[in-house]
């Protein structure tokens, strides 16, 4: 893929979005520096060591670090330092009010303001409340430098394929001119370019995020009805989603939805909405919708055992597959499996865990996510005596384990509670395992 000019670019955090834009817009023919405060991370980077799984990144990076097209460097003032348009890829987490914490993005603005070029753009791609784009320029202080804004809708496990096909590019800028000029650089892409004011950009990017949330939360719920009247989900999706008014995209019943996004962003919706006056209830009622699903798969594992609830789960063994948030990552931000875990040691279960990206040691975050976890190398060691099986997270392996072997590796009796209804009920039930889906009566 080319583009017109190449623009020197700098990207501020080499972190999922961060770095995923940096290689992509490397490869798009651009000379882009890539910077970040974590000094192990770039020194990982410059060898093209990537610290986290994301299918074809690796391909892209390697390609801007032999064509000289993509730097790492150590710092927010080295992507700012001779560069034209800056992005600003810092985290935007959950703050205590429930809003986002904006403290990265303003500590961002502020180290890059002193060094950037006249005439230069700044490029918030963080997800953030509106008004956002206004605060930077506050913190910047930099009257010759535009701020625009420029929401990222990647998905985590495909970010390259959709960065660089996404399905809209969006743009929010109070000046036309520098929106456009944001524009010519994803001239390489096939994708209609929109071009708003700032708020309604920033509101676009909630919006969306609130609205698969929403999506996901419906399907579970009615995937709870479904068990209440006997009826079966899988039927029921696939004859809602055949009315191309509604579709069957994200309407995939599950154990709640989680990651980096979601929960915070929906949580934001919420406090924006309420800091302007306004009671948005229905998304209240998605956030909610999302923690009672998590409660009610922690009390499929109890029901499995056989306990009656509030009672502890005293030493049952649990086998879990999969603990991050989704398949084709290895983030378990917010993910419903961790959730899931840490409320079944808390029950004074056994957990043995397996998940293809997280390993046995894992460091730091995920550490601390997991402590108290038994980590395993293997589908197999994780189920070894264990009660009850948990399919946690939507792995294509999972989806072909052998059924008859595990039967014969756990304790008699035994339950699979598959939370992303990846396995044929029939098949576990034929090998001898008791089977409990979400919304499959
Ligand atoms: P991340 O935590 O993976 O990466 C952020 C990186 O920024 C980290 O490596 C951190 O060390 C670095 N950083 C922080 N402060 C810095 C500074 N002052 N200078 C240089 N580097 C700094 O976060 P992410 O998942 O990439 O998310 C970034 C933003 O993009 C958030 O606002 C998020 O909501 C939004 N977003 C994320 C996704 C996603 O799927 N992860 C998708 C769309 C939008």
């Amino acid at each position: 893929m080319t583009t017109g000019a190449p623009v020197r670019v700098g990207v501020v955090g080499a972190g999922y979005v961060g770095l995923t834009t940096g290689a992509c817009l490397a490869s798009l023919g651009h000379d882009v520096i890539c910077a970040d405060i974590d000094v192990a991370r770039v020194e990982r980077l410059r060898t093209g060591d990537i610290p986290i799984v994301e299918a074809g990144l690796a391909e892209v990076v390697a390609e801007g670090l032999s064509s000289g097209r993509l730097r790492f460097e150590i710092g927010a003032p080295a992507a700012a330092t001779n560069t034209d348009v800056v992005f600003l890829c810092v985290p935007t987490p959950q703050g205590a009010d429930g809003g986002a914490d904006l403290r990265y993005i303003e500590t961002a603005a502020a180290q890059i303001g002193p060094v950037l070029d006249a005439g230069a753009l700044v490029v918030n791609k963080s997800t953030v409340p509106v008004g956002s784009t206004r605060a930077v320029e506050d913190v910047l202080q930099r009257p010759d430098v535009a701020v625009v804004s420029n929401p990222e809708f990647l998905r985590e496990g495909t970010a390259v394929y959709d960065f660089l096909h996404p399905d809209r590019v969006v743009i929010g800028a109070d000046d036309r001119a520098a929106g456009e000029r944001l524009a010519e650089l994803y001239a390489g892409l096939d994708a209609p370019i929109l071009i708003t004011d700032p708020a309604s950009a920033e509101t676009i990017k909630y919006a969306a995020n609130g609205f698969l949330a929403m999506k996901i939360s419906f399907v579970n719920a009615i995937a709870a009805m479904c068990e209440a009247v006997g009826a079966n989900v899988d039927d029921v999706v696939e004859g809602i989603g055949a009315d191309n008014r509604i579709g069957t995209a994200f309407l995939k019943p599950g154990p709640g939805w989680g990651g980096s996004c979601f929960p915070k962003d929906s949580r934001a919706l919420v406090k924006i909405a309420a800091d302007y006056g306004y009671d948005f209830t229905m998304m209240k009622g998605v956030i909610d919708v999302n923690d009672e699903q998590k409660r009610r798969m922690v009390a499929k594992v109890r029901r499995a055992v056989g306990l009656a609830p509030g009672r502890g789960l005293g030493g049952a063994v649990v086998a879990v597959l999969g603990l991050t948030f989704k398949a084709g990552t290895d983030d378990l931000r917010d993910s419903p499996s961790v959730t899931m875990v840490n409320s079944l040691l808390a029950s004074g279960a056994t957990v043995r865990a397996y998940d293809p990206t997280v390993g046995v040691e894992p460091v730091d975050d995920k550490a601390e996510a997991l402590r108290g976890v038994e980590l395993v190398g293997s589908v197999n060691e994780a189920v070894k005596g264990a009660r009850v099986l948990v399919i946690a997270t939507e792995w294509p392996e999972f989806a072909s384990i052998d059924l008859a072997e595990i039967a014969t590796l756990m304790a008699a009796d035994a339950v699979v509670v598959d939370t992303r209804n990846l396995l044929d009920p029939v098949a576990v039930r034929a090998a001898g395992l008791g089977y409990d889906g979400v919304g499959r009566s």
